[in-house]
């Protein structure tokens, strides 16, 4: 299915949904939909970037 259905009305470029809540992005928050989502996925990546995933596994033996 190649189809041209992704118009959004920009001059020729796609515009990206903001990858937080989905709603298209502004130029001035690119990629985000504003400056809180933005916030939002800083946040995210800070908070990943600490939080490492521990993944209790080592220690499982079977009775
Ligand atoms: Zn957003």
């Amino acid at each position: 299915m190649a189809d041209d259905s992704a118009r959004t009305g920009a001059a020729g470029k796609p515009a990206k949904p903001c990858p937080i809540c989905g709603k298209p992005s502004v130029a001035a928050a690119k990629p985000f939909c504003s400056d809180r989502c933005r916030d939002v996925d800083l946040n995210r990546w800070l908070s990943g970037s600490y939080a490492i995933p521990a993944r209790e596994g080592e220690e499982e033996e079977s009775e």
